[in-house]
């Protein structure tokens, strides 16, 4: 089956086939859209094909994939996806919603999202038959691609800023991928990762530049409709928070459902709030300013993986929101800490950028942008492991005493 036509300029909407263009619009610089060939997937697949699959990962969703089956069975590469959402009452309570729902993506192989789109990417690369796979990353990115190319045998190369969490820079290491940190900023790694690609040849993974992370992480929105949206009689649109840094997460979210929608599968499109930090807000200053005009910030948040200071994937991320009636929503760092404390008193841990979705719905509800009584879906990007410092400032110290029951006594005397 041919499942894609080619792709399409976000920006010019000039359409090109796969041959073509490899990475961004020739013309502007505009990131390509992956258009599929609904109608060849549509004669060939219905949503009952899907439910009833006994693949419990994102490759269930492989007819509307823009690769094909990879193989690699048994392996992590094939167990990315399908994470759990979750119920809490005690939070549901709290912001008095009756319909909250957490998709928990710590759960994947390398502990974050980006296994959605570095699994398919790694897929990509061995069917073109690319040599060397090569991204910049704040870390999770290249973690993902570290330890999926670990699983297919792909060689691959992470440019990563020297500032990275330990955390994510030992994952990075252990999957044996070629590191190498940059003494810079994030911002200062992608522009490296793309000259050494086209100096070397190398396959380029970047966010924002390689059009088919998008598709890889669209698997989520896919897995919304089927746990949530399909399976409930929402009656509204679903609102879907997601944290937002180069914006690729919140654009594959959206080209999910799209995707869907035009298929016939879905028949209401989904509200999408992007959440930043304030201290990274580049795309949710444009929504404010109800521009199209992405302006770079200098981004100081402790939520490293949304600090980006300008966007690669600002316009489509942008779009997420203001063509599904959803919004941008801002919050401190102060609201993040706090947020991964919530998350943590209902058992899920949280790394910082993950915990600012949650942070976003609680902004949301205080401004009124969202009811209580709408049903909402919170998408928490990656685990509380990735970064122990934070999860620290968030949770406090444990007190330390001596190891006999009087000190025990004394220290919950003096705990009153
Ligand atoms: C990368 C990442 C994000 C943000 O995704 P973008 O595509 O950069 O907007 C959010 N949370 C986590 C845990 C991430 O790793
Ligand atoms: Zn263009």
């Amino acid at each position: 089956m041919n499942k894609v036509v080619g792709t399409q300029c976000s920006i010019c909407k000039t359409a090109y086939t796969l041959e073509e263009v490899t990475y961004t619009c020739p013309k502007d610089g505009g990131v390509l859209d992956v258009v599929l060939d609904v109608a060849a997937i549509k004669a060939a697949v219905k949503p009952e094909d899907i439910w009833a699959s006994r693949d419990f990962s994102m490759w269930r969703y492989l007819p509307l994939l823009p690769v094909e089956d990879p193989g690699y069975r048994g392996t992590p590469l094939r167990s990315v996806g399908w994470t759990p959402v979750y119920q809490p009452p005690q939070l549901a309570a709290e912001l008095g919603m009756r319909r909250l729902w957490l998709k928990d993506e710590s759960g994947n192989p390398s502990a974050s999202f980006k296994d959605r789109a570095s699994a398919l990417l790694v897929a990509k690369a061995i069917e073109i038959g690319a040599e060397v796979v090569v991204t910049a990353s704040t870390g999770n990115a290249g973690a993902a691609l570290a330890g999926m190319a670990a699983a297919a045998g792909q060689k691959a190369v992470i440019f990563a800023p020297k500032t990275a969490p330990p955390a994510k820079v030992a994952q990075l290491l252990v999957y044996g991928s070629e590191v190498i940190l940059v003494d810079g900023n994030y911002d200062d790694a992608v522009a490296l990762a793309v000259e050494v690609a086209d100096t070397f040849g190398w396959y380029c993974r970047n966010t924002g530049y390689n059009p088919f992370t998008a598709e890889g992480k669209k698997t989520a929105a896919f897995e919304i409709w089927e746990q949530v949206i399909a399976s409930n009689n929402l009656g509204k649109p679903l609102n879907v928070f997601v944290p937002v840094g180069d914006g690729n997460i919140i654009s594959g979210v959206h080209k999910g459902f799209r995707d869907l929608y035009a298929l016939g599968w879905l028949q209401q499109m989904p509200c999408i709030f992007g959440v930043q930090s304030t201290g990274s807000a580049a795309i949710a200053n444009a929504f404010f300013s109800g521009t199209e005009e992405i302006k770079p910030v200098s981004a100081t948040t402790m939520a490293d993986s949304i600090s980006v200071d300008m966007p690669s994937d600002g316009l489509r991320a942008l779009r997420a929101a203001t063509q599904t009636g959803g919004a941008y929503v801002v919050v401190e760092d102060e609201a993040i800490l706090k947020a991964i404390a919530s998350l943590g008193k209902v058992g899920i841990f949280s790394e910082p950028a993950a915990a600012t979705a949650f942070a976003g719905l609680r902004k949301a509800l205080a401004d009124d942008l969202i009811a209580p009584e709408d049903p909402t879906l919170v998408l928490l990007t990656g685990s509380g492991l990735k970064d122990v410092k934070a999860a620290m400032q968030a949770a406090g110290e444990a007190p330390v005493i001596a190891p006999n029951l009087q000190a025990l006594q004394a220290f919950f005397a003096a705990k009153g």
